[in-house]
């Protein structure tokens, strides 16, 4: 573990935006022999402390929720304003990848820059998109609005790990599409790391076992550890899309039970 002392320790709190129903079989390769419902939450984060302000993912608005039979809860710039954050004090987004539930609504952010690994970039616009099979999670709308920001000097392209502020980093994962990174914030817990897509939900890295949307098995199972040896501990791998999520971290405020989870400090169960 790196040297912490003098690192800002950050706020992270997950925002909540839309849910939808599954079972068990959907969310694992090779199925599962419980055909119980396992259903699937969806989240934006949010890093800040007094001087700045990072956002992890846009989500999605209802177009999406129509198209994709999703139940959108609240919009993601809706959620946003429940902390007190305004579009317009939004000047840093990460993009975890490139699907439509991360990205969906990037045009709702005039002002901000968007961090995005190269490969995912490529990806997104190569070869494998003629397969429905990985290019249905994309939204060829979303994609081609990235391109423009990169024709208006509004991508911040990675290749690999880097260190985008003290305490924040991106670490390139790979596994659920080929340029999939996470986010390591430093907070009064220690690091915590935002896994986005590179484990869904706890159950995948815990068990090493793979979500059924995958660009390369090695990649995905591999990550599940990298994400583990970049965490504090393994309580500090924040999953995805787990509805765990709501149940094991306090309410930001009591008026936002359900809504806003702060990560940056301890479970208040297991
Ligand atoms: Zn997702």
């Amino acid at each position: 573990m790196s040297t912490t002392s003098g690192l800002p320790q950050y706020e992270v709190i997950a925002l909540k935006y839309a849910t939808r129903n599954g079972a068990r079989p959907d969310h694992f390769v090779g199925g599962d022999p419980h055909d119980v419902p396992m259903p699937m939450d969806y989240y934006i984060w949010v890093i800040r402390d007094g001087s700045r302000l990072v956002l992890v993912d846009t989500g999605f608005n209802q177009d999406m929720a129509d198209k994709r039979h999703r139940t959108l809860l609240r919009r993601p710039v809706d959620a946003l304003k429940l902390l007190g954050i305004d579009v317009a004090d939004v000047n840093e987004i990460v993009i975890t990848h490139l699907h439509n539930d991360h990205v969906g609504t990037f045009d709702d952010f005039p002002h901000a820059k968007f961090h995005l690994q190269d490969d995912e970039m490529a990806f997104a616009t190569g070869r494998f998109m003629c397969c429905d099979r990985f290019s249905r999670a994309y939204e060829v709308d979303h994609v081609a609005g990235m391109i423009r920001l990169v024709y208006k000097d509004r991508v911040i392209f990675h290749k690999g790990d880097a260190e985008i502020a003290p305490g924040i980093s991106l670490h390139h994962i790979g596994g659920h599409t080929a340029g999939m990174q996470a986010v390591r914030v430093h907070t009064a817990r220690g690091w915590v790391v935002l896994a986005s897509d590179a484990s869904h939900y706890y159950e995948h890295f815990e068990k090493k076992r793979c979500f059924s949307l995958v660009y390369h098995l090695g990649d995905m199972i591999e990550g599940f550890e990298r994400l583990v040896s970049l965490a504090e501990s393994p309580q500090h791998v924040i999953p995805g899309h787990d509805p765990l999520v709501v149940k094991r971290y306090p309410a930001y405020a009591p008026a936002l039970a359900g809504i806003a989870m702060r990560l940056d400090v301890s479970p208040i169960s297991e």
